[in-house]
C-alpha cells in the first residue's frame, strides 16, 4: 500500500487530490499498482460526480434548502 491508498483509505485525500498526487508520483509507482490505481481514482471521481449535485455541489443537494 502506498499513501495516495491509505490516504484514500482514510479520508486523508479527496479523490481530486490523489488524482494529482498519482501525476506527480507517477515514476514513482509500480506499473501495475499505477493503473490499479487511476482505475480506482476514476471510479471515486465518477461516483462523487453522480451523487453530488452540480448547482449546490453538495452531497446531497441542498438547493430546494437555499430556495426556502
Ligand atoms: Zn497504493
Ligand atoms: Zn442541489
Amino acid at each position: 500500500m502506498c499513501i495516495i491508498c491509505s490516504g484514500l483509505e482514510n479520508n486523508t485525500l479527496t479523490p481530486w487530490e490523489a488524482a494529482t498526487n498519482l501525476i506527480e508520483m507517477g515514476n514513482f509507482i509500480e506499473q501495475e499498482h499505477f493503473e490499479e490505481l487511476s482505475e480506482k481514482i476514476n471510479d471515486l471521481l465518477w461516483s462523487q460526480r453522480l451523487n453530488t449535485c452540480i448547482f449546490c455541489n453538495t452531497e446531497p443537494c441542498q438547493c430546494e434548502q437555499e430556495v426556502q
